[in-house]
């Protein structure tokens, strides 16, 4: 088994990608987290998201991992933006396997033929399609999705992990694998304007857990649900994109969160450390350290003064050992 669970951040501003003198610390690009992990196949990368930040990710790897795997959140453009470009989507000896949800018959599918469309990109789907898989999440709460270093990514029902007994034996393809030797990705809906998920990966042999919640509206009651999804996470990433004072004039409703929402969210679930993401466009570098030095004082001063979170923002090229 290799090393344990790590955490690439190679996108990490939200809503658009953008490049300036006053952005540079903390970097440009859209959304793409790469999660690496002795329970994945050697020859596959595997990342949430393929915002601008896929670019380079894809660029990274395709000589050594020709499998790409992406679970998507959702399918606003700041979390597609890179995937044209990805030397994945073009390469002949490449495969890429496209995990999201479906919501008015718009699901991965539909979502690669608008993306790889004339004459906004140079190629139709039609023409790369035999070397894409889609598969359509379904209800995040009654999925699971279980990555084994053999078997590969699998969706099974949540019925079907539930009931594979105390020594847990999953079927995975067409074999029996040891739930012990898997990671486990369990999802939630996110309050966002339209269908988004936030994925919570477990990896079973270290026992270590990393949430990744994006595009996720401030909520003034804190569910249960939410806080069982983040739960005693070791990494949380989280939408803090707004401060509290653009979110009460001008972005309610938008369906993204604040730096003190992500700090209630992460103490109440107890979360280890907490990374905020997301960063709006307009937030220079100056304004993100800002976001997180004021975090720390809310979480020491508000919420909990003897809190041991540790706070960080999310930067692009970031790696965290979870
Ligand atoms: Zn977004
Ligand atoms: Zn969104």
């Amino acid at each position: 088994m290799e090393e344990m669970m790590r955490i690439t951040t190679w996108g990490t501003r939200g809503s658009m990608p953008v490049s300036s003198p006053a952005r540079v610390k903390h970097g440009g690009n859209t959304t793409c987290v790469q999660i690496q992990s002795g329970c994945i196949p050697g020859n596959m990368v595997l990342v949430i998201d393929s915002g601008t930040g896929i670019f380079p990710c894809s660029a990274q790897y395709i000589a050594i991992k020709p499998r790409l795997a992406i679970l998507q959140t959702h399918w606003h453009k700041d979390h597609l933006d890179g995937l044209t470009m990805a030397p994945h989507a073009h390469a002949d000896h490449a495969r890429v396997s496209v995990y999201g949800p479906e919501e008015n018959g718009f699901g991965p599918t539909e979502a690669m033929k608008w993306l790889f469309q004339k004459p906004i990109f140079p190629r139709e789907f039609a023409q790369i399609e035999h070397r894409f898989t889609c598969t359509t999440l379904g209800n995040p709460g009654n999925r699971v999705i279980v990555v084994h270093p053999k078997a590969g990514i699998n969706l099974i029902t949540m019925a079907e992990y539930l009931t594979a007994g105390t020594n847990k034996q999953l079927h995975l393809g067409d074999q029996w694998h040891d739930a012990a030797e898997c990671m486990i990705i369990t999802m939630y809906k996110t309050a966002h304007p339209d269908f988004a998920i936030s994925y919570r990966v477990v990896e079973n042999p270290t026992g270590k857990v990393f949430v990744f919640v994006t595009d996720h509206e401030k909520q003034a009651e804190h569910s249960k649900d939410l806080l069982d999804h983040v739960r005693d996470a070791d990494v949380l990433i989280q939408d803090a994109q707004y401060t509290e004072e653009v979110y009460a004039t001008r972005t309610a409703g938008f369906g993204h969160g604040t730096a003190h929402y992500c700090v209630e969210v992460a103490i109440r679930a107890k979360a280890k450390k907490l990374y905020l993401t997301h960063h709006d466009p307009m937030a220079t570098d100056e304004d993100i350290d800002h976001m997180v030095e004021d975090a720390w004082w809310f979480a020491r001063n508000i919420i909990e003064p003897l809190s041991l979170l540790k706070i960080e923002a999310a930067s692009d090229y970031m790696k965290i050992e979870v």
